[in-house]
């Protein structure tokens, strides 16, 4: 992509700071096991079960987390990163402006190990997301290289452009109100039916960021295109779960397939037209 340096003053960057202590439960109940077996390792005959409980009356386990320099591609990843949350903004209070609204944008931190949000608190292992509650995009840069390293996606610097338009897509879809219908419609539904439906708001922050890339094409570089199609193919629900556990089960997909995912970005990128990519639509398209 090419991109020059631009900042915001709703931009952080916390990496490297040392923020003191750093909680090693939390990470859900893989990191719990993890870590289990990590301390009690060798303990043969106790169930997973029993484990757990002696790990959670161990709680809560901190260590320091040391202050330090970031390397120079540390840095230059940071600033493109900034770039392209500026990038996003711009565009998105263009589309606002033709649409006779005023856009609010969202804030963007960048973390290492874990972070408190409004939504809770999330280490690394959680992912890049957006917590409606704050209006913040949370990301650890290492995830794309676990993105490329263990889900096979290309490397470069679009597979990043592309999950940071796919998070401002969520906070787009929150200030025009689309999370908290879908919230409303989840009530009282089985799993399976509000699965399709967080489907349906995964895929639209996937068409919102093929509306970005189509209004900043002359950001694009040869083979941009293919790195977020890519990242997309990788992050889908059926590849992740062939991978992991080597099933897969359409009625517990929260993301959509690697298909879908793929289809709806390059539906905006192609279109550029938002029209193309209402919630009704994407949900009624959903197969499965
Ligand atoms: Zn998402």
């Amino acid at each position: 992509m090419k991109w020059t340096r631009k900042q915001s003053d709703s931009f952080e960057d916390r990496r490297g700071k040392g923020t003191g202590k750093k909680t090693i439960l939390g990470g859900g109940i893989v990191g719990i096991i993890a870590l289990a077996l990590t301390m009690f390792g060798g303990q043969t005959g106790k169930t997973i079960g029993t484990i757990i409980n002696q790990v959670n009356q161990n709680r809560p386990q901190t260590q320091t987390v040391q202050k330090r320099q970031l390397t120079e591609a540390e840095k230059t990843l940071g600033q493109f990163t900034e770039a392209c949350f500026v990038y996003n903004n711009e565009t998105w209070s263009q589309i606002f402006r033709e649409n006779n609204s005023s856009y609010k944008k969202p804030g963007m931190i960048l973390f290492e190990d874990n972070v408190n949000t409004a939504c809770g608190s999330a280490t690394s292992a959680t992912g890049p997301f957006y917590c409606p509650a704050d209006h913040k995009v949370y990301m650890d840069l290492r995830f794309f290289e676990e993105l490329h390293t263990r889900f096979g996606a290309k490397k470069g610097d679009f597979a990043i452009a592309y999950v940071i338009a796919h998070e401002i897509g969520h906070h787009i879809q929150n200030i025009v109100g689309t999370n908290q219908k879908i919230s409303q419609l989840q009530r009282g539904k089985s799993k399976a039916q509000a699965n399709k439906l967080s489907v349906a708001q995964e895929l639209q922050a996937d068409f919102y960021a093929g509306i970005w890339a189509s209004r900043n094409k002359n950001l694009l570089e040869a083979g941009d295109i293919e790195e977020a199609v890519s990242a997309a193919q990788a992050v889908g629900d059926d590849a992740i779960q062939s991978r992991v556990s080597g099933t897969v089960r359409p009625e517990s997909f929260t993301h959509g397939t690697s298909k879908e995912r793929v289809y709806w970005f390059m539906k905006g990128y192609q279109t550029g037209n938002l029209n193309e990519g209402k919630i009704d639509k994407i949900h009624s398209s959903i197969a499965y």
